[in-house]
């Protein structure tokens, strides 16, 4: 009830205080996000939980409500069988199948969890991993990703999923020259 209370007196003073458009008032979904969007983390704070850096094939997206249509993670691409690696140091806090597809959670010291799925756990709860320990091996798990085989990486705080990539090594930023002026 109390954490409930918080969050929406926090939706409460974004819906107050943000900048006023002539958009309608945002749904609650939209609401969570912008509450997750003002703890931006530092990025490059995880490691790549595959090895070498897999290739991102779908990325976040937002959930538009608590159970809505949503993406809550990123996929990278990767083989069956491949090690799964912890993005952090941190303790492993559940270990279990959901809907067929083994899936391991990691607690951070910041608070926020990492899950994977689908693996085959090399972990148990309560078991402390150190960054680029192994979870476990990329399990062959029909569907999320199909034909391909991909890695689900999920990133939690309390009950809001965020973007995995606010975590991850950001891309390398080239500058380009300036455009030559008229
Ligand atoms: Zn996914």
């Amino acid at each position: 009830m109390t954490a409930s209370r918080s969050v929406f007196v926090a939706a409460s003073v974004l819906l107050c205080c943000g900048p006023v458009t002539a958009s309608p008032v945002p749904a609650a979904g939209q609401v969570i996000t912008e509450v997750a969007a003002t703890a931006t983390p530092p990025a490059g704070r995880w490691a790549w939980p595959l090895a070498p850096r897999p290739p991102v094939v779908h990325a976040f997206v937002p959930p538009e409500s608590t159970y809505g249509a949503g993406h809550r993670g990123v996929d990278l691409g990767a083989r069956v069988g491949d090690p799964v690696l912890a993005v952090a140091d941190g303790t492993v806090t559940h270990v279990g199948v959901v809907a067929g597809r083994g899936t391991v959670s990691i607690t951070h010291a910041d608070g926020v969890r990492s899950t994977y799925e689908p693996v085959t756990a090399a972990v148990v709860e309560g078991q402390s991993l150190s960054a680029e320990d192994a979870v476990g091996s990329l399990e062959d798990a029909d569907g999320h990703c199909a034909p391909a085989a991909c890695l689900h990486l999920g990133a939690l705080r309390d009950r809001t999923y965020l973007d995995p990539m606010l975590f991850l090594t950001r891309p390398r930023i080239v500058l380009l020259p300036p455009l030559p002026s008229r």
